[in-house]
Protein backbone atom coordinates (compact mmCIF):
# COMPACT_ATOMS: atom_id res chain seq x y z
CA UNK A 1 0.00 0.00 0.00
CA UNK A 2 1.11 3.25 -0.95
CA UNK A 3 0.64 6.09 1.25
CA UNK A 4 -2.00 8.77 -0.56
CA UNK A 5 -1.14 12.23 -1.01
CA UNK A 6 -2.09 15.02 1.30
CA UNK A 7 -6.20 16.03 0.61
CA UNK A 8 -6.02 18.59 3.00
CA UNK A 9 -3.68 20.52 0.46
CA UNK A 10 -0.45 20.82 -1.75
CA UNK A 11 2.33 19.44 0.28
CA UNK A 12 4.46 22.32 1.56
CA UNK A 13 8.18 21.62 0.54
CA UNK A 14 7.20 17.53 -0.16
CA UNK A 15 7.54 16.91 3.44
CA UNK A 16 4.85 16.73 4.76
CA UNK A 17 1.34 14.03 4.13
CA UNK A 18 -1.51 13.97 5.59
CA UNK A 19 -4.11 10.63 3.86
CA UNK A 20 -7.63 11.00 3.12
CA UNK A 21 -7.88 8.11 5.76
CA UNK A 22 -6.91 10.57 8.82
CA UNK A 23 -10.37 11.93 9.69
CA UNK A 24 -12.34 10.95 13.03
CA UNK A 25 -16.06 9.30 12.94
CA UNK A 26 -18.78 9.33 14.86
CA UNK A 27 -17.93 7.48 17.45
CA UNK A 28 -15.40 9.96 19.09
CA UNK A 29 -17.38 11.57 21.13
CA UNK A 30 -14.76 14.66 20.75
CA UNK A 31 -12.42 15.76 18.25
CA UNK A 32 -9.31 17.17 19.89
CA UNK A 33 -9.07 15.43 23.36
CA UNK A 34 -9.87 12.00 24.59
CA UNK A 35 -12.07 11.90 27.93
CA UNK A 36 -11.30 8.50 29.34
CA UNK A 37 -14.92 6.87 30.64
CA UNK A 38 -17.08 8.62 27.52
CA UNK A 39 -16.39 6.59 24.63
CA UNK A 40 -17.39 2.62 24.66
CA UNK A 41 -15.11 1.54 21.67
CA UNK A 42 -17.28 -0.20 18.76
CA UNK A 43 -17.01 -3.32 17.34
CA UNK A 44 -13.94 -3.69 15.04
CA UNK A 45 -11.95 -0.76 16.12
CA UNK A 46 -8.99 -0.81 18.02
CA UNK A 47 -7.52 1.86 20.43
CA UNK A 48 -3.83 2.17 21.31
CA UNK A 49 -2.74 4.88 24.07
CA UNK A 50 0.79 5.20 24.95
CA UNK A 51 1.12 5.01 28.71
CA UNK A 52 4.57 5.45 28.69
CA UNK A 53 6.70 6.45 26.32
CA UNK A 54 9.75 7.22 27.22
CA UNK A 55 13.75 5.09 28.93
CA UNK A 56 15.10 7.90 30.02
CA UNK A 57 14.73 10.28 31.67
CA UNK A 58 11.44 9.90 33.09
CA UNK A 59 9.64 13.76 33.09
CA UNK A 60 6.46 15.04 34.32
CA UNK A 61 5.26 14.33 30.26
CA UNK A 62 7.26 11.38 29.90
CA UNK A 63 6.89 8.05 32.10
CA UNK A 64 8.83 4.42 31.56
CA UNK A 65 7.63 2.97 27.87
CA UNK A 66 3.86 0.87 27.78
CA UNK A 67 1.60 0.87 24.92
CA UNK A 68 -1.97 -0.45 25.80
CA UNK A 69 -3.76 -2.18 23.01
CA UNK A 70 -7.58 -2.30 23.14
CA UNK A 71 -9.70 -4.38 21.04
CA UNK A 72 -13.48 -2.86 20.80
CA UNK A 73 -16.28 -5.87 21.32
CA UNK A 74 -18.94 -2.85 21.77
CA UNK A 75 -18.67 -3.46 25.59
CA UNK A 76 -17.67 -0.96 28.28
CA UNK A 77 -14.63 -3.37 29.24
CA UNK A 78 -12.65 -3.55 25.78
CA UNK A 79 -10.20 -6.44 25.88
CA UNK A 80 -6.69 -5.32 26.25
CA UNK A 81 -3.18 -6.17 25.96
CA UNK A 82 -0.23 -4.08 27.74
CA UNK A 83 3.07 -3.99 25.39
CA UNK A 84 5.82 -3.55 28.35
CA UNK A 85 5.27 -1.93 31.60
CA UNK A 86 8.10 1.11 32.15
CA UNK A 87 8.22 3.39 35.76
CA UNK A 88 4.90 5.35 35.85
CA UNK A 89 2.70 3.82 33.42
CA UNK A 90 0.54 2.21 35.87
CA UNK A 91 -0.84 6.32 37.54
CA UNK A 92 -1.18 6.79 33.67
CA UNK A 93 -3.15 3.16 33.23
CA UNK A 94 -5.28 4.57 36.31
CA UNK A 95 -6.22 8.16 35.28
CA UNK A 96 -7.05 6.55 32.27
CA UNK A 97 -9.92 5.15 34.06
CA UNK A 98 -8.68 1.13 33.50
CA UNK A 99 -10.03 -0.87 36.69
CA UNK A 100 -7.23 -2.65 38.02
CA UNK A 101 -9.09 -5.52 37.74
CA UNK A 102 -8.23 -5.05 33.63
CA UNK A 103 -4.59 -4.29 34.10
CA UNK A 104 -3.71 -8.27 32.59
CA UNK A 105 -1.80 -9.65 29.87
CA UNK A 106 1.54 -8.22 29.94
CA UNK A 107 3.90 -8.75 27.29
CA UNK A 108 7.35 -7.55 28.10
CA UNK A 109 9.69 -7.09 24.94
CA UNK A 110 12.89 -7.40 27.16
CA UNK A 111 13.98 -7.31 30.52
CA UNK A 112 15.70 -3.40 30.79
CA UNK A 113 14.37 -1.89 33.93
CA UNK A 114 12.35 1.05 31.79
CA UNK A 115 10.29 -1.94 30.02
CA UNK A 116 8.66 -3.74 33.25
CA UNK A 117 9.49 -1.57 36.56
CA UNK A 118 6.01 -1.02 36.90
CA UNK A 119 5.23 -4.70 37.11
CA UNK A 120 6.94 -5.38 40.86
CA UNK A 121 5.04 -2.12 41.97
CA UNK A 122 1.17 -2.73 40.29
CA UNK A 123 0.78 -6.68 40.41
CA UNK A 124 0.22 -6.91 44.55
CA UNK A 125 -2.11 -3.28 44.08
CA UNK A 126 -4.26 -4.71 41.50
CA UNK A 127 -4.56 -7.85 43.17
CA UNK A 128 -5.75 -5.97 46.54
CA UNK A 129 -8.24 -4.11 43.84
CA UNK A 130 -9.92 -7.13 42.93
CA UNK A 131 -7.96 -8.49 40.55
CA UNK A 132 -8.13 -12.33 42.18
CA UNK A 133 -7.23 -14.28 39.28
CA UNK A 134 -3.62 -14.80 38.01
CA UNK A 135 -1.86 -12.14 35.86
CA UNK A 136 -0.69 -13.01 32.62
CA UNK A 137 2.65 -12.22 31.89
CA UNK A 138 4.49 -12.66 28.20
CA UNK A 139 8.23 -12.54 27.64
CA UNK A 140 11.53 -13.85 26.14
CA UNK A 141 13.72 -16.13 27.60
CA UNK A 142 17.71 -15.45 27.45
CA UNK A 143 20.94 -17.19 26.93
CA UNK A 144 20.27 -18.98 30.15
CA UNK A 145 17.26 -19.45 32.26
CA UNK A 146 18.54 -17.23 34.74
CA UNK A 147 18.41 -13.78 31.65
CA UNK A 148 14.69 -15.18 30.95
CA UNK A 149 11.14 -13.93 31.98
CA UNK A 150 10.35 -16.66 33.81
CA UNK A 151 13.46 -16.48 36.36
CA UNK A 152 12.57 -12.73 36.60
CA UNK A 153 9.22 -13.14 37.75
CA UNK A 154 10.38 -15.75 40.23
CA UNK A 155 12.95 -13.59 41.98
CA UNK A 156 10.28 -10.80 41.54
CA UNK A 157 7.99 -12.16 44.19
CA UNK A 158 10.72 -13.38 46.11
CA UNK A 159 11.81 -9.90 46.05
CA UNK A 160 8.13 -8.71 47.34
CA UNK A 161 7.57 -11.52 50.17
CA UNK A 162 7.03 -8.94 52.69
CA UNK A 163 4.95 -7.33 50.29
CA UNK A 164 2.62 -10.34 49.22
CA UNK A 165 2.21 -11.89 52.97
CA UNK A 166 1.17 -8.59 54.02
CA UNK A 167 -1.29 -8.04 51.75
CA UNK A 168 -2.79 -11.42 52.44
CA UNK A 169 -4.09 -9.64 54.97
CA UNK A 170 -7.18 -8.81 53.05
CA UNK A 171 -8.56 -10.56 49.86
CA UNK A 172 -6.47 -11.61 47.43
CA UNK A 173 -7.64 -14.81 46.51
CA UNK A 174 -5.12 -15.92 43.33
CA UNK A 175 -4.37 -12.03 42.38
CA UNK A 176 -0.63 -13.26 43.31
CA UNK A 177 -0.60 -16.16 40.96
CA UNK A 178 1.26 -14.82 37.85
CA UNK A 179 1.08 -17.25 34.63
CA UNK A 180 4.19 -16.60 32.36
CA UNK A 181 4.56 -17.90 29.39
CA UNK A 182 8.37 -17.81 28.36
CA UNK A 183 8.54 -18.31 24.83
CA UNK A 184 12.12 -18.68 22.52
CA UNK A 185 13.53 -15.51 22.34
CA UNK A 186 15.33 -16.67 19.17
CA UNK A 187 12.22 -17.87 17.28
CA UNK A 188 11.14 -15.62 14.37
CA UNK A 189 7.74 -14.73 13.77
CA UNK A 190 6.52 -17.10 16.67
CA UNK A 191 3.40 -17.65 18.04
CA UNK A 192 3.37 -16.67 22.01
CA UNK A 193 -0.54 -16.03 21.90
CA UNK A 194 -3.32 -17.35 20.05
CA UNK A 195 -6.76 -17.04 21.45
CA UNK A 196 -10.36 -15.53 19.93
CA UNK A 197 -9.37 -14.35 16.79
CA UNK A 198 -5.75 -12.33 18.04
CA UNK A 199 -2.65 -13.77 17.31
CA UNK A 200 0.50 -12.08 18.89
CA UNK A 201 4.10 -12.91 17.06
CA UNK A 202 7.44 -12.17 18.06
CA UNK A 203 11.17 -12.12 16.76
CA UNK A 204 14.21 -11.57 17.96
CA UNK A 205 16.12 -8.14 17.93
CA UNK A 206 19.57 -6.49 18.28
CA UNK A 207 20.35 -5.04 21.57
CA UNK A 208 23.20 -5.77 22.51
CA UNK A 209 21.97 -8.56 24.54
CA UNK A 210 20.48 -11.93 23.70
CA UNK A 211 16.70 -11.67 24.67
CA UNK A 212 15.13 -8.30 23.16
CA UNK A 213 11.85 -9.12 21.13
CA UNK A 214 9.24 -7.32 18.79
CA UNK A 215 5.81 -8.11 18.95
CA UNK A 216 3.08 -8.30 16.48
CA UNK A 217 -0.85 -8.44 16.93
CA UNK A 218 -2.84 -9.31 14.54
CA UNK A 219 -6.76 -8.83 15.63
CA UNK A 220 -8.21 -11.26 12.36
CA UNK A 221 -11.86 -11.12 12.65
CA UNK A 222 -11.48 -6.72 12.77
CA UNK A 223 -8.44 -7.18 10.09
CA UNK A 224 -6.23 -4.48 12.28
CA UNK A 225 -2.21 -5.10 13.19
CA UNK A 226 0.07 -3.46 15.51
CA UNK A 227 3.45 -3.88 15.49
CA UNK A 228 5.94 -3.02 18.58
CA UNK A 229 9.35 -3.21 17.78
CA UNK A 230 10.70 -2.72 21.21
CA UNK A 231 14.15 -1.41 21.68
CA UNK A 232 17.15 -2.79 19.46
CA UNK A 233 18.93 -1.91 16.02
CA UNK A 234 17.32 -1.21 12.58
CA UNK A 235 16.78 -4.95 11.51
CA UNK A 236 15.63 -6.90 8.35
CA UNK A 237 13.27 -8.94 10.20
CA UNK A 238 11.48 -5.99 11.46
CA UNK A 239 11.04 -4.50 8.04
CA UNK A 240 10.45 -7.95 6.99
CA UNK A 241 7.70 -9.32 9.80
CA UNK A 242 5.99 -6.05 10.70
CA UNK A 243 5.63 -5.49 6.82
CA UNK A 244 1.57 -3.64 6.03
CA UNK A 245 0.97 -3.76 9.45
CA UNK A 246 -1.61 -0.65 10.49
CA UNK A 247 0.34 0.76 13.28
CA UNK A 248 4.49 0.90 13.14
CA UNK A 249 5.17 1.97 16.34
CA UNK A 250 9.22 1.81 16.69
CA UNK A 251 11.32 3.42 19.56
CA UNK A 252 13.81 6.39 18.18
CA UNK A 253 16.81 8.14 19.12
CA UNK A 254 17.83 11.49 17.95
CA UNK A 255 21.33 11.58 15.92
CA UNK A 256 22.84 14.61 17.20
CA UNK A 257 26.01 13.25 18.66
CA UNK A 258 27.79 16.38 18.37
CA UNK A 259 24.88 18.34 20.04
CA UNK A 260 24.44 15.77 22.59
CA UNK A 261 27.88 16.46 24.08
CA UNK A 262 27.33 19.95 24.11
CA UNK A 263 23.92 19.77 25.76
CA UNK A 264 25.22 16.57 28.64
CA UNK A 265 28.98 17.02 28.57
CA UNK A 266 29.37 13.03 27.06
CA UNK A 267 31.90 12.54 24.96
CA UNK A 268 31.12 12.90 21.44
CA UNK A 269 32.26 8.96 20.42
CA UNK A 270 30.83 8.14 23.82
CA UNK A 271 27.62 8.97 22.65
CA UNK A 272 27.55 7.75 18.96
CA UNK A 273 28.73 4.22 20.44
CA UNK A 274 25.60 4.54 22.54
CA UNK A 275 23.49 5.00 19.58
CA UNK A 276 24.91 2.94 17.34
CA UNK A 277 25.26 -0.54 19.38
CA UNK A 278 21.66 0.09 21.08
CA UNK A 279 19.01 1.78 19.45
CA UNK A 280 17.29 3.11 16.31
CA UNK A 281 18.20 6.60 15.48
CA UNK A 282 15.35 8.96 13.72
CA UNK A 283 16.57 8.04 10.47
CA UNK A 284 16.32 4.10 10.75
CA UNK A 285 12.79 4.77 12.32
CA UNK A 286 11.79 6.70 8.86
CA UNK A 287 13.69 3.86 7.09
CA UNK A 288 11.88 0.79 8.48
CA UNK A 289 8.78 2.92 7.84
CA UNK A 290 9.18 3.70 4.69
CA UNK A 291 9.79 -0.24 4.29
CA UNK A 292 6.91 -1.45 6.20
CA UNK A 293 4.69 1.27 4.97
CA UNK A 294 1.97 1.62 7.90
CA UNK A 295 -1.31 3.54 8.03
CA UNK A 296 0.32 5.32 10.61
CA UNK A 297 4.23 4.84 12.04
CA UNK A 298 4.81 6.25 15.21
CA UNK A 299 8.19 6.47 17.48
CA UNK A 300 7.81 5.60 21.22
CA UNK A 301 10.34 5.21 23.40
CA UNK A 302 12.02 8.63 23.22
CA UNK A 303 13.58 11.45 25.09
CA UNK A 304 12.01 14.60 23.72
CA UNK A 305 14.48 16.57 22.80
CA UNK A 306 12.65 20.17 23.47
CA UNK A 307 11.14 22.60 20.80
CA UNK A 308 14.88 23.73 19.78
CA UNK A 309 15.41 20.25 18.38
CA UNK A 310 11.57 18.92 17.28
CA UNK A 311 12.40 20.56 13.64
CA UNK A 312 15.49 18.51 13.30
CA UNK A 313 13.90 15.55 14.60
CA UNK A 314 10.96 15.26 12.34
CA UNK A 315 13.23 16.56 9.40
CA UNK A 316 15.16 12.84 9.97
CA UNK A 317 12.56 10.82 10.01
CA UNK A 318 11.26 12.32 6.69
CA UNK A 319 14.56 12.15 5.47
CA UNK A 320 13.03 8.51 4.33
CA UNK A 321 9.71 8.58 5.35
CA UNK A 322 6.68 10.50 4.09
CA UNK A 323 3.72 9.11 5.94
CA UNK A 324 1.27 9.28 8.39
CA UNK A 325 3.39 9.95 11.18
CA UNK A 326 3.51 10.92 15.30
CA UNK A 327 5.74 10.66 17.95
CA UNK A 328 3.90 8.54 20.88
CA UNK A 329 4.63 11.79 23.19
CA UNK A 330 3.40 13.45 25.60
CA UNK A 331 1.70 11.23 27.24
CA UNK A 332 -0.92 9.51 26.71
CA UNK A 333 -0.96 10.10 23.20
CA UNK A 334 -4.95 8.17 22.34
CA UNK A 335 -4.96 6.73 18.31
CA UNK A 336 -8.49 5.18 17.14
CA UNK A 337 -8.48 3.26 14.31
CA UNK A 338 -10.95 1.15 12.41
CA UNK A 339 -10.46 -0.40 8.42
CA UNK A 340 -11.41 3.18 6.87
CA UNK A 341 -9.91 5.81 9.15
CA UNK A 342 -6.72 6.72 11.57
CA UNK A 343 -7.31 9.41 14.00
CA UNK A 344 -5.04 10.71 16.97
CA UNK A 345 -5.71 12.87 20.16
CA UNK A 346 -4.12 13.78 22.82
CA UNK A 347 -5.94 12.37 26.51
CA UNK A 348 -7.42 14.86 29.00
CA UNK A 349 -6.21 13.60 32.81
CA UNK A 350 -6.60 14.51 35.57
CA UNK A 351 -3.74 15.35 38.04
CA UNK A 352 -5.16 13.70 41.04
CA UNK A 353 -7.08 10.68 41.52
CA UNK A 354 -9.35 9.33 38.63
CA UNK A 355 -9.41 5.27 39.35
CA UNK A 356 -12.39 3.52 37.96
CA UNK A 357 -15.12 2.71 40.83
CA UNK A 358 -14.98 -1.38 41.87
CA UNK A 359 -17.44 -2.94 40.16
CA UNK A 360 -19.28 -6.15 41.67
CA UNK A 361 -19.75 -7.33 38.23
CA UNK A 362 -15.98 -8.08 37.56
CA UNK A 363 -15.45 -10.79 40.06
CA UNK A 364 -18.60 -12.75 38.91
CA UNK A 365 -18.15 -15.36 36.35
CA UNK A 366 -19.39 -13.72 32.50
CA UNK A 367 -23.06 -13.53 32.26
CA UNK A 368 -23.66 -14.79 35.48
CA UNK A 369 -27.04 -13.04 37.65
CA UNK A 370 -26.15 -10.55 40.09
CA UNK A 371 -26.57 -11.81 43.32
CA UNK A 372 -28.35 -9.76 46.62
CA UNK A 373 -25.25 -11.11 48.47
CA UNK A 374 -22.17 -12.42 47.93
CA UNK A 375 -18.69 -13.76 50.64
CA UNK A 376 -15.40 -12.44 49.99
CA UNK A 377 -12.74 -14.67 49.68
CA UNK A 378 -11.11 -15.26 53.05
CA UNK A 379 -7.77 -13.80 53.54
CA UNK A 380 -4.82 -16.44 54.11
CA UNK A 381 -2.62 -14.71 56.81
CA UNK A 382 -4.58 -12.12 58.93
CA UNK A 383 -2.53 -9.54 60.97
CA UNK A 384 -2.36 -12.40 64.26
CA UNK A 385 -0.35 -14.31 62.23
CA UNK A 386 2.14 -12.19 60.67
CA UNK A 387 2.64 -9.58 63.80
CA UNK A 388 4.02 -10.30 67.24
CA UNK A 389 1.33 -8.93 69.67
CA UNK A 390 3.55 -6.48 71.11
CA UNK A 391 2.43 -4.28 68.25
CA UNK A 392 -0.94 -4.14 68.66
CA UNK A 393 -0.62 -3.53 72.38
CA UNK A 394 0.54 -0.11 71.66
CA UNK A 395 -1.85 1.01 69.25
CA UNK A 396 -3.29 4.05 71.03
CA UNK A 397 -7.10 3.39 71.87
CA UNK A 398 -9.29 4.47 69.04
CA UNK A 399 -11.76 5.91 71.42
CA UNK A 400 -9.38 8.59 72.70
CA UNK A 401 -9.03 10.15 69.19
CA UNK A 402 -12.08 9.97 67.41
CA UNK A 403 -14.90 12.77 68.99
CA UNK A 404 -17.87 11.22 70.24
CA UNK A 405 -19.97 11.57 67.54
CA UNK A 406 -17.79 9.66 64.97
CA UNK A 407 -16.69 7.12 67.80
CA UNK A 408 -17.39 3.84 66.60
CA UNK A 409 -16.19 0.03 67.00
CA UNK A 410 -12.57 -0.68 64.93
CA UNK A 411 -12.97 -3.79 62.25
CA UNK A 412 -9.47 -5.03 62.83
CA UNK A 413 -10.11 -9.05 62.76
CA UNK A 414 -12.31 -10.69 59.87
CA UNK A 415 -14.79 -11.89 60.46
CA UNK A 416 -16.23 -15.52 61.67
CA UNK A 417 -19.27 -15.32 59.56
CA UNK A 418 -17.39 -13.74 56.86
CA UNK A 419 -17.49 -10.84 55.14
CA UNK A 420 -20.80 -10.08 52.95
CA UNK A 421 -21.00 -7.53 50.60
CA UNK A 422 -24.39 -6.59 48.74
CA UNK A 423 -23.59 -6.30 44.79
CA UNK A 424 -27.12 -5.34 43.70
CA UNK A 425 -27.17 -3.11 46.73
CA UNK A 426 -24.12 -1.22 45.98
CA UNK A 427 -24.61 -0.73 41.62
CA UNK A 428 -27.78 0.68 42.66
CA UNK A 429 -26.37 3.17 45.23
CA UNK A 430 -24.29 4.32 42.55
CA UNK A 431 -27.50 5.12 40.24
CA UNK A 432 -26.75 1.80 37.85
CA UNK A 433 -29.59 -0.67 37.38
CA UNK A 434 -27.99 -4.57 38.32
CA UNK A 435 -30.51 -5.82 35.82
CA UNK A 436 -29.50 -3.91 32.69
CA UNK A 437 -27.75 -5.15 29.64
CA UNK A 438 -24.15 -3.65 30.11
ZN1 LIG B 1 14.30 0.78 26.70
ZN1 LIG C 1 16.31 -1.67 26.17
Amino acid sequence: MTQPSNPYGARPGGGISLPSYYRPWPALNNRNMYLPGTEILPDGEMRISVLGSTPWPPTRSQSGTCILIELGIGEPQPRRFFFDMGNGSIKNALAMQIPPKFINDIFISHLHGDHYADLPYCYPFTAWAGRWEPLRVYGPSGATPELGTTHMVHHMREMLRWHEENFQHVTIADGFEIDVTEFDWKDENGVCYDQDGVVVRHWPRSHVKDGASAYRLDWEDAGLSVVWTGDGRPDEKTAEYAKGCDVFITEGQIDTPGLMSLKFGVPEDLTKYTIDSWHTMYYAAGWLMNEVQPRLGMIVHYEEAGAALEAESIAEVRSNYKGLFMFGGPDVQVVNLNKDYVWAREAALPDGPAIAPLDPRWVLPPGAPIPDSMELPRPSMPREEQQEQFLRDMEIDPHEYYPPDADREPVQTWPEEGFTISPRQMLEARGIDPDAED
